[in-house]
């Protein structure tokens, strides 16, 4: 039997106004091209295209999802740092950081996609599909409990975590595979026993006053937390070997001791080998595999509750193709669109090397951080 696959969609997503400019920063004077900023509408116009024209079309169902209320956003966020986002005049912008921008009615976008994220994991959490997907921007992995970060205000995986808790869920992990460390989302929930967050990331490191986290492996939890966040910084560089050793060899046994009742997916694809935000080697092969093992686990650990919320990718095109391939492979489907610029070669060496490091740093971190909080 062909399985069915939920999208939370609504268009408005499409009106959040992040500007034009040198990429993300402002213009500059000596060139005639102006660019939009990478988190802009065509990414998503062109996710949203795949997933309605393309062949997964014919399993997915649509839903427009719910919005989310103060005391939705107030669950994560603190209720001040609420206020000043609802507060800003629907018609204005305000630049949060150089790359950080609020559009005009952004508000509303805002709370739009945390409802949409919300809606997923209401959907898969009351067992109606075992898979939800949420297309929505501006992402949400790098806004923290008070403050916007990395184009996110609103964290949007966390606020549907933490409804799901006021409803009675208890334990939750979170994976995060866009290319930068969720910083935001593993904050949110740095001292919390029961849920488990793993970052998979470039190594970039912290990024100034608005992203002071590492991703490094000794971010390993704080107070009960301890042992319940797992950063693995790969290298520059990492491709579809890479990655998949690492969830294959350092998430999955994480997972699995965790137990959670439900996954999210931190479903970014600025990881892939073009894109322009991200120095990474994936293709859509390895994001169809990611999708397929973030799916047995899912069905291993947590009865197949699986929720995968977008995040990041800004290859305007092979973004959208890299997220049709991953939820291909999350339906356990066969991969059916080739891949049009699988060429660029991954260097392996050093991997057994990194696998080794990453796993005795993490345990070492985690005994002497217990030792430094007694
Ligand atoms: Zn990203």
């Amino acid at each position: 039997m062909t399985e069915r696959l939920a999208v939370f969609f609504d268009p408005c997503v499409f009106n959040h106004d992040t500007g034009q400019g040198f990429f993300e920063a402002k213009a500059s004077p000596y060139l005639p091209v102006i660019e939009t900023h990478p988190e802009n509408s065509e990414r998503l116009r062109n996710m949203h295209g795949v997933l309605k024209n393309g062949p997964i079309a014919e399993v997915l169902d649509w839903y427009p999802g719910e919005t989310a209320e103060r005391a939705d956003l107030q669950r994560f966020h603190l209720a001040s740092y609420v206020e000043e986002l609802a507060s800003i005049p629907v018609n204005e912008s305000r630049a949060f950081s150089s790359t950080t921008i609020f559009g005009p009615g952004s508000y509303e976008i805002c709370r739009k996609a945390a409802g949409l994220a919300m809606s997923a994991a209401s959907h898969v959490y009351a067992g109606r599909d075992r898979v939800a997907y949420a297309l929505v921007r501006p992402p949400g992995h790098h806004a923290q409990p008070e403050m916007a970060d990395g184009y996110c205000f609103f964290n949007n995986i966390g606020i549907a975590l933490e409804k799901l808790r006021a409803q009675g869920m208890k334990t939750a992990a979170v994976i995060d595979w866009d290319v930068h460390h969720g910083n935001g989302t593993q904050e949110g929930f740095y001292e919390d026993p029961d849920i488990l967050t793993v970052s998979l990331h470039m190594n970039h490191g912290a990024w100034g006053e608005t992203h002071p986290q590492t991703g490094a492996v000794d971010e390993v939890g704080k107070g009960n937390g301890i042992g319940k966040n797992l950063n693995i910084p790969l290298p520059y560089g990492a491709g579809d070997t890479a990655y998949l050793r690492v969830f294959d060899e350092l998430v999955v046994p994480m997972v699995r001791q965790h137990q959670p009742e439900i996954l999210f997916i931190a479903a970014g694809q600025d990881a892939s080998q073009f894109d322009p935000n991200g120095r990474q080697l994936l293709s859509m092969k390895g994001f169809y595999e990611l999708g397929k093992r973030a799916r047995s686990l899912a069905d291993e650990c947590c009865d197949g509750k699986l929720v995968l919320v977008q995040e990041g990718g800004y290859a305007v095109s092979y973004a959208a193709y890299c997220l049709h391939a991953t939820l291909e492979g999350v339906i356990n489907r066969t991969a059916s669109l080739p891949d049009p610029l699988a060429y660029m070669q991954e260097d392996t060496a050093g991997l057994d090397d990194f696998l080794v490091r990453t796993r005795a740093s993490h345990e070492l971190a985690v005994a002497t951080t217990r030792g430094e909080s007694n």
